[in-house]
C-alpha cells in the first residue's frame, strides 16, 4: 500500500487517481495486517486497489467525472466495494473516468483526460474509456488492479489499449447497486487486473447476490481461480464471420489469427459461425444506452445531489433544473440526453427505441443459437485498433468515437461474459487485446480459455 501510494505520488501526470483516500488506505491496510495475524486472510486481503469515480464510496468523493455531482460524498457503500473491503482489500483511491461512463477515450471527464502509460516517441495516447483511469493506473502499476464498469465496451477496450485483463462478467453477476447508472440494462461491473488469475480472484470477491439489487441473479458464485487449468481440449471456439469488417487493418487480422491458432494448437476445435445481426449492434446500442441514460439522468436537478447553479432573483424551479443541468453536464451527457428524450418521445418511440429492444432481441438470439449449436465460446478483436492519441477522435464526428464499440456492444445488448486479454502489439509497439465472449454464468469457463490464451 504505501509503495503504491509513493508511485500515485510521482505518476500526477497520468491523471489517473482524482480523488486520494491515502487515510483509508491506511487504516485498512492496518486492518488487513491484522486479519492476516490472525490467520484469516482472504486471497484479497491487503491487496491495494482504485476505485472508478462510478462506484459510491461511503464519505468519500465519489462524482462519475461529472461537474454535476461536484462535492457529492455519499452516505453509502456500494455494494461491489464493500464485497471487496470485507475481502480485506484496501481502497488508494478514485479513479478517473468518461463522464457518467460515456466515451472511449476519458476525455469526457470534468477532470479531465486520464493519459496511457505507454506512448509513441513524444505522441501521448489516450487509454481508452470509459473506464481510462483504470486501465491507466494498473498498467502504469500505481495499484495492484481495479474496479471498471461495462455498459459496451468500457472495461474490455481501456484493458486492450493499456496492455492489461478486464473482464464484463454476465449482466446481474455483480451487484449495480451503489454505481451511479448509465444505461441499467447494460451496466456491469468488473475487474481490471494484470493477468487472468487476478481477476478470477477479484471477480469472485465482487460479485454475488444482493437483495438491494434486483436485476442481481441468486445463484452460485463458483471458486473462478481453481478453474484455471488451461486445459481446453476439446472446446469449441467460434469465429464469427460478421466480425471481419472492411477496413479491418492487416494487424488486428493477423492478432485475431494468431490467437485462434492458438487455441487451436492447445486442442480447441475452432468453428466458422454466423452471427447475422451483427451489423444492428451498433446503432441500436445508441438509442437504447442514450434511453436509459436520459431517464437515470433526470435525477439530477440541483436539489439532491452534488452542484446547484447559483440563482437570480425571481428564478423558479424551471431555471434550478436549466441553470444546474446547463452548467453540470458536459457535451457528451448532453448529447447522450437529448438523443435518449427524443427517441422515448411519443412521436418516436415505436421508430426508434421499441425497434431497437427488438433488435436486441434477435442479438441474444444469436447468440443462443450458436452456444445452442455446442460453440464454448466466441473469438473477436477487442478494438478495432491499438490506442488512438489523445484529441485525435475528439474533433471528428461523434460516430467515429462510438464505432470503436463495434466488437464489444453485442456482449452487453445480449447480457453475456466477456474478457479482453493482451495478445500482441501493432506496428508501433502497442499493445492489443482479443476479446472471449462465454455462455451466460460461464465466466469460469472463460477465464480458463482466457488463461490459455496468455
Ligand atoms: N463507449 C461506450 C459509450 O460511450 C461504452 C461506454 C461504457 O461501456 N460505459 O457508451
Amino acid at each position: 500500500t504505501e509503495g503504491c501510494l509513493s508511485e500515485i505520488d510521482s505518476a500526477g501526470a497520468l491523471n489517473a487517481f482524482v480523488h486520494n483516500t491515502p487515510d483509508v488506505a491506511r487504516e485498512q491496510a492496518n486492518a488487513a495486517d491484522e486479519r492476516i495475524k490472525g490467520g484469516d486472510a482472504p486471497a484479497m486481503c491487503g491487496i491495494p486497489l482504485g476505485i472508478k469515480d462510478l462506484f459510491c464510496t461511503k464519505g468519500v468523493a465519489s462524482q462519475a467525472a461529472s461537474g454535476v455531482l461536484d462535492g457529492f460524498k455519499p452516505e453509502y457503500e456500494s455494494t461491489v466495494t464493500q464485497n471487496l473491503f470485507d475481502a480485506g482489500a484496501v481502497m488508494l483511491g478514485k479513479l478517473n473516468m468518461d463522464e457518467f461512463a460515456m466515451g472511449s477515450s476519458n476525455e469526457t471527464s470534468v477532470y479531465g483526460n486520464a493519459v496511457n502509460p505507454w506512448k509513441v516517441d513524444d505522441r501521448h495516447l489516450t487509454p481508452g474509456g470509459s473506464s481510462g483511469g483504470s486501465a491507466s493506473a494498473v498498467a502504469a502499476d500505481l495499484c495492484l488492479a481495479a474496479t471498471g464498469t461495462d455498459t459496451g465496451g468500457s472495461i474490455r477496450q481501456p484493458a486492450a489499449f493499456t496492455g492489461i485483463t478486464g473482464i464484463k462478467p454476465t449482466y446481474g453477476r455483480c451487484s449495480r447497486w451503489g454505481i451511479v447508472a448509465f444505461a441499467s440494462s447494460l451496466d456491469q461491473a468488473g475487474p481490471m487486473t494484470k493477468d487472468v488469475r487476478d481477476a478470477a480472484i477479484m471477480l469472485e470477491a465482487m460479485c454475488g447476490h444482493d437483495p438491494k439489487d434486483s436485476t442481481s441473479a441468486d445463484i452460485p458464485v463458483p471458486d473462478f481461480e481453481a478453474m484455471l487449468t488451461g486445459d481446453i481440449k476439446g472446446k469449441v471456439i467460434g469465429i464469427p464471420r460478421e466480425y471481419r469488417m472492411d477496413g479491418t487493418p492487416d494487424e488486428i487480422e493477423k492478432l485475431w489469427a494468431d490467437g485462434t491458432a492458438m487455441l487451436k494448437d492447445a486442442g480447441a476445435e475452432i468453428r466458422d459461425i454466423s452471427l447475422p445481426h451483427t451489423k444492428y449492434a451498433l446503432p441500436a446500442y445508441y438509442v437504447i444506452a442514450p434511453a436509459e441514460a436520459s431517464s437515470n439522468l433526470a435525477r439530477y436537478d440541483g436539489v439532491r445531489y452534488g452542484h446547484r447553479a447559483k440563482l437570480e432573483q425571481g428564478d423558479g424551479i424551471t431555471e434550478m433544473y436549466e441553470k444546474t443541468r446547463a452548467e453540470g453536464f458536459g457535451d457528451e451527457v448532453k448529447r447522450r440526453v437529448m438523443v435518449g428524450t427524443y427517441v422515448l418521445s411519443a412521436g418516436f418511440y415505436d421508430a426508434y427505441y421499441n425497434r431497437a429492444r427488438k433488435v436486441r432481441t434477435l442479438i441474444k438470439r444469436d447468440f443462443e443459437q450458436v452456444f445452442a449449436d455446442g460453440v464454448d465460446a466466441i473469438l473477436t478483436p477487442a478494438t478495432p485498433s491499438a490506442a488512438f492519441g489523445l484529441g485525435e477522435m475528439t474533433d471528428a464526428d461523434p460516430v467515429q468515437m462510438y464505432l470503436n464499440d463495434v466488437f464489444t456492444v453485442t456482449v452487453n445488448l445480449a447480457g453475456l461474459p466477456g474478457i479482453s486479454v493482451p495478445a500482441g502489439v501493432d506496428k508501433q509497439g502497442l499493445p492489443l487485446g482479443l476479446q472471449l465472449i462465454g455462455r451466460p454464468w460461464e465466466e469460469g469457463d472463460l477465464l480458463n480459455t482466457a488463461y490459455a490464451l496468455e
